[in-house]
């Protein structure tokens, strides 16, 4: 039997993801959310069945970002970020830790090291994210990067984890000439997914025999 479209996954991601930063008094211990948080995502973008279409519409202008979650003491947020075909992001950091898993799609993301004149130079091999595959980044392990539309000809979507309320995070981009520019990214939605209607599993749980 299949089960009809519910965001339910999203629910029980973000209390599962809440759970786990009470376990980790100060988020000092970011191997262990990395790893553990990384596996929780990896459940989450393991089927593509509850990301309400809402947010998960392209603009031909640019790539959107769209709140889907922010944790009440803003510990951690959870972003759909949605590419039209062939769109990219500049070169940017993150400045906290975060988890990308990809939902529909594929993309490319290419990390990048700044060296000692301040230009933000190609570091690693550039990585292809498949639908189910999670990437992290942190200041730690590796914060810089840019990230693109793997397909020419169609939206990709990927899912984020922040270790902030990232769209309220002050942070770079490296552009070309060298350099960094400060930007807040914000959010490109104004109302957030109700994640909390759990009326129909309780009516149905009620039903008398
Ligand atoms: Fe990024």
């Amino acid at each position: 039997m299949t089960a009809p479209a519910s965001i339910a996954p999203l629910r029980e991601f973000v209390g599962a993801f809440g759970r786990l930063l009470d376990a980790v008094p100060d988020q000092s211990n970011e191997p262990r959310i990395l790893s553990e948080g990384g596996a929780l995502l990896r459940t989450l973008v393991a089927r593509d069945n509850w990301l309400p279409d809402a947010f998960a519409q392209p603009d031909p202008a640019r790539y959107q970002q769209f709140l889907l979650h922010a944790d009440s003491t803003e510990r951690f947020s959870v972003v759909s970020f949605v590419w039209g075909p062939g769109q990219a992001t500049p070169v940017h950091d993150h400045t906290v830790w975060g988890l990308i898993g990809m939902l529909r799609g594929a993309e490319y993301s290419q990390g990048y090291e700044v060296d000692a004149e301040g230009q933000a130079q190609l570091h690693g091999q550039s990585v292809r994210l498949e639908a189910g595959d999670v990437q992290a980044v942190s200041p730690l392990i590796g914060d810089l990067h840019r990230v693109h539309n793997a397909h020419a000809d169609r939206v990709s979507i990927s899912i984020h984890v922040y270790g902030a309320n990232i769209g309220a995070v002050r942070r770079h981009t490296y552009p070309a000439q060298g350099g960094r520019k400060p930007f807040v990214s914000g959010y490109s939605n104004a109302l957030l997914p109700n994640l909390w209607d759990r009326s129909a599993e309780l009516r149905l749980a009620s039903t008398p025999a």
